[in-house]
């Protein structure tokens, strides 16, 4: 499954993935959604994230909205049109979706899929809506986190410092951040991102945690099989 930061590694850690998070356990993969108003700095935490984990792997949405400069599709997201978007919601090939400032967003289901039973895990940078539908539909794959910023006044300087963004833009997203946030008691997780070092030690730590559940560790049986056998 392709990556947004590192798509070349992604490519040679698959076949090892499995195995190396897990002592050689065969395991499922899972998904990690993070969630924030826009400028909580969700966006570098994920890049932080994918880029220091081999195992993990971005999700790659599709978008309706243009290209921002600096921004390449088939690597932030697939820049596609009205009707396609439609003609994939319609044939259900997307796992959610959901409008999102005026265009609509929606994630690729058969990556997804796909990773999860070859036992990798995908992280995905989208709305609440979004972390409502995969929920829905894959509750037990699902850790939830929500990304806060430290205070409102941080959150709005780095509103304004993204110059690509019309001042109008800016300002509708700061309407938008309270009710985003409002979901935060939605999310399995919650990171107050003080500082990006310590958000992100914070979030491996989560990932950590999560791929050693139970559930997730399906050789778990054989393996201990083994080592009775063994005594
Ligand atoms: P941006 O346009 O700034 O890249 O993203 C705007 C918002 O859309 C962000 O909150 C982002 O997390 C969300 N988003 C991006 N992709 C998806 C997606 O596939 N599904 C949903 N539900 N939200 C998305």
């Amino acid at each position: 499954m392709p990556t947004k930061p590192a798509k070349p590694d992604r490519k040679g850690a698959s076949s090892t993935s499995a195995a190396a998070v897990s002592a050689g356990i065969e395991r499922r993969g899972l998904l990690m959604v993070l969630s924030s108003p826009s400028g909580a700095g969700k966006t570098t935490l994920a890049h932080r994230l994918v880029q220091s984990d081999k195992h993990i792997a971005m999700s790659i949405s599709v978008t309706t909205r243009t290209a921002r400069p600096g921004e390449a599709d088939g690597v932030d997201y697939f820049f596609i049109s009205d009707d396609e978007f439609n003609r994939k919601r319609d044939l259900g090939e997307l796992l959610e979706w959901a409008a999102v400032f005026d265009h609509h967003y929606g994630t690729p289901k058969k990556p997804v899929m796909d990773a999860l039973a070859d036992g990798h895990d995908v992280l995905f940078d989208i709305d609440w809506q979004g972390a409502q539908q995969l929920n829905e539909q894959l509750p037990h794959d699902l850790v939830r986190v929500f990304i806060l910023p430290p205070d409102g006044k941080t959150l709005e300087r780095r509103l304004n410092s993204r110059a690509q963004d019309l001042p109008e833009v800016v300002a509708k997203r700061m309407r938008k951040a309270s009710a985003e946030i409002s979901h935060w008691p939605e999310y399995d997780y919650v990171i107050v991102n003080r500082d990006i070092d310590e958000s992100h030690a914070n979030l491996r730590a989560i990932l950590t945690a999560e791929r050693l559940k139970r559930r997730r560790q399906l050789g778990l049986m054989q393996f201990v099989r083994r080592i009775t056998d063994q005594l």
